[in-house]
């Protein structure tokens, strides 16, 4: 897989030495833009850096002070602008997932810089001008949708910007335009499987080889489920409005992880207590933007667990890579002292033979203790059995859990298509517990 065709081989292949002295004249950039900026001028002479040429090395940029979501909600909205407005040409912001959106500003050069990498990307996965794309993705200030629309372009796929929502025409699109490769949440892929039956469309009716699903964090199993459904191969593809959106990071045709193109984006590996994590640990993802110029970012704290995967990809790309997201810090609950991700949870329920693919938890307060019900979708003949057997499941899903993720839960079994079906992000957590 050596020869796997690359968008820009040069960089894409580029050894270890060439990546870092682009990354250190990236940073240096970087930190000179930024001391532009009302927001970082501040932070940056606090912390005794008052000129990029005190970066001697990459290992000095731990002495560069970390950013936050909520310091870009302070910086709301022009404190982190470090080019003249009339050089800003986009505005895009973050979908709002866990509070205020976050606004970032693009010059010419920063949407020609995310196209290229995007661009990457799409011939990673090994489609090219030949393809159909339909991008399912929300159009307008979510990045998913202008980001992928510009890079399919940009490699001469035929783009067909159906947005999302609207199943009934999705699938008609796809009939009738032969779309070969698709770009949704896993949440709205796995929708569309659902209404495929009543829409009397089988999956051999459709042209489809590939989907690229990203935006939440979602199982290997669910990954396999899409894949075996529609017969089509599924990429991740990891992306933050912050760092631009979807294109950071992306899995290539060995679907072993994704690479993220480390001449765009400084990364490091963040224990809890803000020292460095050694490679193949779980640790906090952290970014710094090395190519941008209207909102340089520096050591963003992007709240997504990750770790590097070790070793070099077969397909010959030297960018390293990330492992599928665990799920982000703050997702983390604590139910009655025992810390879950939602995704534990959802790794456990997915390998169930009986299960569907839509699946919710509601947590409460009965009294002193936490009370947590999963509300799961199972395939239809499960509800052709007795009673006792359905009590009998419920109680096996019910131990599984236990005994994977030490999570306590009862369990309710539902009819496919009861839970409520979501188009952009799934909601899978309700925490009726009253706020501390
Ligand atoms: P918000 O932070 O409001 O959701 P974004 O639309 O910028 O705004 O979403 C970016 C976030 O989505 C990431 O920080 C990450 O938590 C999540 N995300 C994106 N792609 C993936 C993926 N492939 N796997 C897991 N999580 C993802
Ligand atoms: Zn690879």
């Amino acid at each position: 897989m050596g020869n796997e065709r690359c968008w820009n081989p040069e960089i894409e292949r580029a050894d270890r030495a060439a990546l870092e002295a682009v990354q250190l004249e990236g940073l240096r950039a970087t930190v000179r833009r930024a001391l532009r900026t009302p927001f970082y001028r501040e932070r940056l002479t606090g912390a005794g850096l008052t000129s990029a040429d005190d970066l001697r090395t990459l290992a000095d940029a731990r002495h560069i002070p970390e950013t936050t979501k909520a310091d870009l909600r302070v910086a709301y909205p022009e404190g982190l602008l470090a080019v003249p407005p009339e050089q800003v040409v986009r505005v895009h912001t973050s979908s709002g997932t866990t509070g205020t959106p976050t606004v970032i500003h693009h010059t010419r050069r920063d949407l020609d810089a995310w196209t290229e990498l995007v661009a990457r990307c799409i011939v990673a996965t090994g489609a090219g001008p030949a393809d159909v794309f339909q991008n399912m993705m929300t159009y307008g200030l979510f990045t998913g949708g202008l980001g992928l629309h510009y890079g399919a372009e940009r490699v001469g796929l035929m783009v067909i910007p159906s947005a999302a929502g609207n199943t009934t025409r999705q699938l008609r699109l796809m009939r009738d335009f032969h779309t070969t490769v698709v770009h949704a949440t896993p949440s709205y892929m796995l929708h569309v499987a659902h209404k495929m039956p009543s829409e009397g469309v089988a999956p051999g009716d459709l042209f489809l080889r590939k989907a690229y699903l990203g935006g939440e964090p979602y199982s290997e199993t669910t990954r396999r489920k899409i894949e075996a459904f529609y017969g089509i191969d599924v990429y991740n593809s990891y992306g933050l409005s912050e760092m631009n959106g979807p294109g950071v990071a992306f899995e290539c045709v060995c679907k072993d992880g994704m690479h993220i193109w480390e001449d765009a984006f400084l990364i490091e590996m963040r224990r809890p207590d803000g020292s460095p994590a050694p490679a193949g640990e779980e640790a906090e993802l952290v970014m710094t933007t090395l190519q941008r110029e209207a909102t340089p970012i520096l050591r963003y704290r992007t709240g997504d667990i990750t770790r590097l995967l070790p070793g070099p990809c077969p397909c010959g790309r030297t960018h390293r890579r990330i492992a599928r997201m665990t799920g982000r810090c703050d997702d983390m609950l604590i139910l009655n002292g025992v810390n879950v991700y939602p995704s534990q949870i959802e790794q456990v329920l997915m390998r169930l033979p009986e299960a569907g693919t839509n699946w919710q938890i509601l947590i409460e307060k009965a009294g002193a203790l936490d009370r947590a019900t999963i509300k799961i979708e199972v395939l239809p003949g499960v509800f052709t059995g007795e009673v006792k057997a359905l009590e009998a499941l419920k109680a096996r899903i019910s131990e599984q859990v236990r005994s994977e993720t030490l999570v306590r839960a009862a369990v309710e079994l539902h009819e496919p298509g009861v839970l409520p079906a979501f188009e952009l992000k799934a909601k899978r957590v309700t925490d009726l517990r009253p706020k501390e």
